[in-house]
C-alpha cells in the first residue's frame, strides 16, 4: 500500500513514517512544506529506504497537489500537515486558517477528483485519514467527564477552531461526496523529535541550560499524555482496519497537571544530569509561574474505549516509561535540538 503522509517531517508525521518503514511493508510518500516545525533530519533513520519518498509541497498549492497525486498514485492519504502550536495561533492566526482549513480543503478536493477516477478495486482500498486533536472539544471542568466521539465541538483557540473547521470539512466530504474518510482525535503527544516550543522538550532543554522553567498560571491545567509511538501505531491500525466514516478518539489514560509533568521531568533530570549548570539544588528550583495563556483550556481527557473495543488498540507506554525515554532522547540528541533551534525560535514562550 502506498500512503501519502502530509506533514511527514513534523513531530508525529515523522514518527508515523519511521513506523511505516520499520514495521510494515507499506510505502510512504512524505508531502511537507518544511515550515519551522518540519525537519528532514527526523527521518534520517529511514530516508535511504526504497519505500520512502519526499516531496516538498505546500498543501495550499492545489495545482502542485494535483500534479503530485498524478505522479504518485496513492492508495491512501494520512493528513497530518498543520500549524500545530496554540501559542503561535494566538499571536498569528492567519497561517492556521491557510494551512489547517484551506490546505485541508485543497487536499479533499484533489482526493475527491482522484478517487472518482480510481478503478473499483482501488476504490475499496482508498481512505482519507484526517488526524485531528481533542482540543476541538473545548475543555472539561468536571473531573469525571471525558471526551467521547459524540462530544460536541467547542474549540477555544484559533488553533483548535481551525482544526475543528477542518474536521467538519472532512466529514462533509464523506457525507456529501462519499469520499471514504476516517477522523482521529488525539490527546497531547510527547516523545522524541518534538519541536522544543512544546511543553515537555521546552522544559527539558531549558532546565539543562539552567534557564527558568515558565509555567502558565498555577500549572493546574490537566492534559492526557500519549507517547508518540503509541499514537503512530494507533494511526496505522486505523488506516488499515478502521471503518469508513468513523471517528476514533485516541488517548493515553495519563491525566496529569502541567505542574506535575514539569516536576517529574525535574526529578528525572536530578538523577540523569546531577551536574547542573546553575547554582540550584534541584531542577525544580527553576520553576517560575508566568501570566496564563488567554483562553487556556482547563482539562482534556479522552475516552479511548472505542478504538480499544473495535480495533484492539491500547497504548504500550505508561507516562513514566515514555517520559524516561523522552528525557534520555533529548539528552542524547543535542545536535538535532541545536539544528532545529538554529532558526528564529530560541526557547522563548509565545502567545502571552
Ligand atoms: P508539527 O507542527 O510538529 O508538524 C507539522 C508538519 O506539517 C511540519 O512538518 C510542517 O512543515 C508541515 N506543514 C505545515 N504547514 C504545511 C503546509 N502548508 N503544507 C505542507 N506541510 C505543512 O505537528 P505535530 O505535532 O506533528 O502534529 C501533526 C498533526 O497531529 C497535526 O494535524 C496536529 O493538529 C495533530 N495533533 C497533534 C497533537 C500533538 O500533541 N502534537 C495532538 C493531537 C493531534
Amino acid at each position: 500500500m502506498k500512503i501519502i503522509v502530509t506533514g511527514g517531517a513534523g513531530f508525529i508525521g515523522s514518527c508515523v513514517i519511521r513506523t511505516i518503514i520499520n514495521e510494515t511493508n507499506f510505502r510512504a510518500i512524505n508531502f511537507d512544506k518544511l515550515t519551522y516545525a518540519g525537519n528532514l533530519e527526523s527521518l534520517n533513520e529511514i530516508s535511504d529506504s526504497n519505500r520512502y519518498y519526499f516531496e516538498k509541497i505546500d498543501i495550499c498549492n492545489k495545482e502542485h497537489l494535483k500534479e503530485l497525486f498524478k505522479k504518485h498514485k496513492p492508495d491512501c492519504v494520512m493528513h497530518l500537515a498543520a500549524e500545530s502550536h496554540v501559542d503561535r495561533s494566538i499571536t498569528g492566526p492567519k497561517e492556521f486558517i491557510n494551512t489547517n482549513i484551506i490546505g485541508t480543503f485543497n487536499l479533499l478536493e484533489i482526493s475527491r477528483d482522484y478517487y472518482k477516477n480510481l478503478s473499483a478495486s482501488k476504490k475499496t482500498i482508498f481512505r482519507f485519514h484526517h488526524v485531528s486533536t481533542d482540543e476541538v472539544y473545548g475543555d472539561l471542568q468536571d473531573s469525571q467527564d471525558f471526551f467521547h466521539e459524540s462530544t460536541s465541538y467547542k474549540p477555544s483557540s484559533p488553533y483548535s477552531a481551525s482544526k475543528a473547521a477542518s474536521d467538519h470539512l472532512v466529514r462533509a466530504w464523506g457525507r456529501t461526496y462519499n469520499l471514504p474518510i476516517i477522523v482521529t482525535n488525539c490527546s497531547n503527544n510527547y516523545g522524541s523529535f518534538q519541536f522544543p516550543e512544546k511543553l515537555i522538550p521546552h522544559i527539558i532543554l531549558s532546565a539543562i541550560n539552567g534557564e527558568k522553567l515558565p509555567i502558565y498560571g498555577d500549572g493546574s491545567q490537566i492534559r492526557d499524555w500519549l507517547y508518540v509511538e503509541d499514537h503512530a501505531n494507533a494511526l496505522i491500525k486505523v488506516i488499515s482496519e478502521g471503518g469508513i466514516g468513523e471517528t476514533y478518539n485516541i488517548g493515553g489514560h495519563n491525566e496529569m497537571t502541567n505542574l506535575e509533568v514539569v516536576k517529574r521531568i525535574c526529578s528525572l533530570l536530578d538523577k540523569l544530569v546531577p551536574n547542573k549548570t546553575s547554582k540550584i539544588n534541584r531542577y525544580a528550583d527553576l520553576i517560575t509561574f508566568v501570566k496564563d495563556r488567554p483562553g487556556h483550556d482547563f482539562r482534556y481527557a479522552i475516552d479511548a474505549s472505542k478504538i480499544k473495543r473495535e480495533l484492539g488498540w491500547i497504548p504500550n507506554e505508561t507516562f513514566d516509561s515514555g517520559l524516561l525515554k523522552t528525557v534520555k532522547w533529548y539528552l542524547d540528541n543535542k545536535e538535532w535540538c541545536k539544528n532545529v533551534l538554529s532558526g528564529n525560535y530560541k526557547l522563548d514562550r509565545l502567545g502571552k
